[in-house]
């Protein structure tokens, strides 16, 4: 499905974003086949996952989501574990019923983060709690719009979130290795998400981490220590009392403008005062200057 003139802000976590000139939904991987590679010819092109990293602008270009991309199956299975392989759009949630059948260990940690799809999460080489879905992952199944043709890479490079993707191509599926846990997997969950809901703004509007961590130190620290812990814009944009890395959107008014200027003051702070120069973790979308 091919849509024209796609308001953007619902399809974030932040709740932030304008309208996309298109908006491509492709239903199964001979669509994505048959369309990428004439639209990456016209256009600039955004793949989104489930939208929790990402903060949207005005987009004059083609956003490709892998939103109806869904499911998986169980390629191998013994008493080291299972192999499965999912496809791109599947939230990590809906992997939760086979874990907890089946007792497995590998993405729990990640379980609690919201709208976190397969394809998002291994593009980020996401991680908490000192695991990341990249010990995890053992292949990649892609499509390179530009060569026209399905790849998969045995072993895609990652770094502190960060990967290959989406760079070498539209995620389609990944390999996951999910091995036995040692302690009851639903306890874990149940431990590991209540930990991350009294550090986290959960219930409200966000896009998780704003800025890295620097090597060494933590972004949420520096944040406080120059004084933004809390602080908001009058249209409601804010540093989360919780957690000071975290951008709020309390107002649900805010926009890309608001962002881009709390960003500014968070770096120039922080340079100004440490003589460090924070990078986004976020992803800002736009074509506007
Ligand atoms: C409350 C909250 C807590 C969070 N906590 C954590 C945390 O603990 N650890 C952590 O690492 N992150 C965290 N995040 C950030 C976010 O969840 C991760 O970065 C996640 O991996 C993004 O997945 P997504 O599907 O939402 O990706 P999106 O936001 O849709 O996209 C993120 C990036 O992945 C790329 N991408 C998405 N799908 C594909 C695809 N099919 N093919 C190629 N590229 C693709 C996009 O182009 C973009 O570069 C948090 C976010 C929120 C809102």
């Amino acid at each position: 499905m091919l849509l024209k003139n796609e308001p953007l802000a619902d399809k974030t976590t932040i709740k932030i974003g304008g309208i996309a000139q298109l908006f491509f939904l492709p239903s199964c991987l001979e669509e994505v086949e048959e369309l990428l590679p004439l639209l990456t010819q016209d256009f600039p092109l955004y793949y989104l996952g489930g939208g929790s990293n990402t903060i949207f602008g005005k987009f004059k270009g083609v956003v490709v989501s892998s939103q109806s991309l869904r499911g998986f199956r169980v390629l191998e299975e013994d008493s080291e574990g299972i192999l499965l392989e999912v496809l791109a759009g599947t939230l990590l949630k809906e992997l939760i019923p086979l874990i907890f059948e089946k007792n497995l260990c590998g993405i729990e940690t990640l379980l609690g983060i919201p709208r976190i799809s397969v394809g998002g999460a291994v593009a980020m080489n996401a991680g908490a709690y000192g695991k990341e879905i990249s010990q995890i992952t053992e292949g990649v199944y892609y499509f390179d719009p530009l060569k026209g043709e399905f790849l998969l890479e045995r072993k895609p490079r990652f770094g502190y979130r960060s990967s290959d993707f989406p760079q070498k191509g539209f995620i389609c599926k990944v390999l996951l290795r999910l091995k036995p846990c040692p302690s009851p997997i639903r306890e874990l969950v149940k431990k590991l998400n209540s930990r991350r809901r009294k550090s986290q703004p959960l219930e409200l509007p966000t896009a998780g981490s704003t800025f890295k961590n620097p090597k060494g130190n933590f972004a949420g620290k520096l944040l406080e220590e120059v004084g933004l812990k809390g602080f908001c814009t009058k249209k409601g944009l804010c540093f989360s009392r919780k957690h000071a890395n975290f951008l709020v959107n309390l107002s649900r008014k805010a926009t890309l403008g608001d962002v881009l200027k709390l960003i500014d003051l968070a770096k120039e702070r922080v340079l100004k005062e440490y003589d460090l120069w924070l990078e986004e973790e976020v992803k800002i979308v736009s074509t506007d200057g």
